[in-house]
């Protein structure tokens, strides 16, 4: 496959859309990033990587960290498979409800739907900041790692605007205490999930650091950093829930696994091959980029390359 040539010819089909949608706005930092932006990365099993347009312009990963918090507390937490661990706190099934919504929450006694929405993620960091004492720099230090990049950095002034508009994830958070589904202070938890949001990466970074996923759980050197059946369960997990209320549109027209944020970045996982990283900052109704996401459409419709 000539990654490079399908990366140009998605990047040409993609840009006519690249000023659609809107900026999010509702952490006033994000707006700060120009609406023209457009990047893909390609990385495959092997280590190479190649990307067109904006691909080494870092970005605000926002909600794509949920799917590296989850790999770490999965990674810090060996055998806890199944029903135990985080499974008991934190459902699988799809929302289709938006990644910041309240309602389910109180039908369902605090316990989130998923993982890849609001309430979920700040169940995820809740266990990080169990395991480790210290979930965001440890999600700092874990994408350095698996990205290569040293570099990395938060965003403070993205971080500080989330906690100066955080009511409704501290609503979230604190509904979710009151059912005794949180085990630190509601403050410390919030915090650091504005911090793990405001981490800093490029579609190359974020296209390394999710190799693991299209390996099986295994990093780039061979060292195993997840169990076979728990990438597949991140995958599943992203199939069905990582694009929120527009997931089953998703999967329909891309057919792949892949976790959107907010900061207009798509990663998708084509598993035993590659993976992929676009960014667009334009976003549709349901928070997801939109040239992003024709993108990848474009690129299985090329390439013919689905998990279906
Ligand atoms: N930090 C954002 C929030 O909590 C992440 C949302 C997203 O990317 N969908 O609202």
């Amino acid at each position: 496959m000539d990654y490079q040539a399908v990366l140009e010819e998605v990047a040409a089909f993609a840009r006519p859309l690249v000023r659609h949608g809107r900026v999010a706005d509702y952490i006033p930092a994000l707006e700060r990033v120009s609406a023209d932006r457009f990047g893909m990365a390609v990385a495959d099993i092997h280590g190479a990587v190649y990307g067109v347009g904006d691909w080494e312009v870092p970005f605000s990963v926002q909600s794509i960290s949920k799917t590296f918090s989850l790999a770490l507390v999965m990674a810090q937490s060996p055998g806890s498979h199944g029903e135990d661990g985080i499974w008991k706190r934190v459902g699988r099934e799809p929302s289709g409800t938006p990644f910041n919504s309240l309602v389910q929450l109180e039908a369902e006694n605090g316990i989130p739907r998923n993982p890849f929405i609001n309430a979920g993620a700040l169940v995820v960091t809740d266990r990080l900041q169990t395991l480790t004492g210290d979930a965001s720099t440890s999600m700092l230090h874990f994408l350095r790692e698996e990205s290569g990049n040293p570099d990395l950095a938060f965003d403070q002034v993205v971080a500080d605007s989330e906690a100066g508009h955080g009511d409704r994830n501290a609503a979230l958070a604190h509904f979710m205490a009151s059912f005794g589904n949180l085990e630190n202070p509601v403050p410390s938890v919030i915090e650091h999930y504005f911090w793990q949001c405001s981490i800093e990466m490029s579609c190359r970074d974020l296209a390394v650091a999710g190799g693991f996923l299209a390996r099986h759980g295994l990093r780039a050197d061979g060292s195993r950093l997840l169990e076979a059946r728990e990438a597949k369960r991140i995958n599943a997990v992203m199939l069905t829930c990582g694009t929120y209320d527009a997931a089953g549109e998703f999967a329909y027209r891309v057919g792949l696994p892949a976790k959107s944020g907010v900061g207009g970045g798509i990663i998708a996982v084509i598993p035993g091959r590659c993976t992929l990283c676009v960014w667009s900052p334009g976003l549709d109704a349901r928070g997801n980029s939109v040239a992003g996401a024709a993108a990848l459409d474009h690129f299985t419709t090329l390439t013919g390359w689905s998990v279906f």
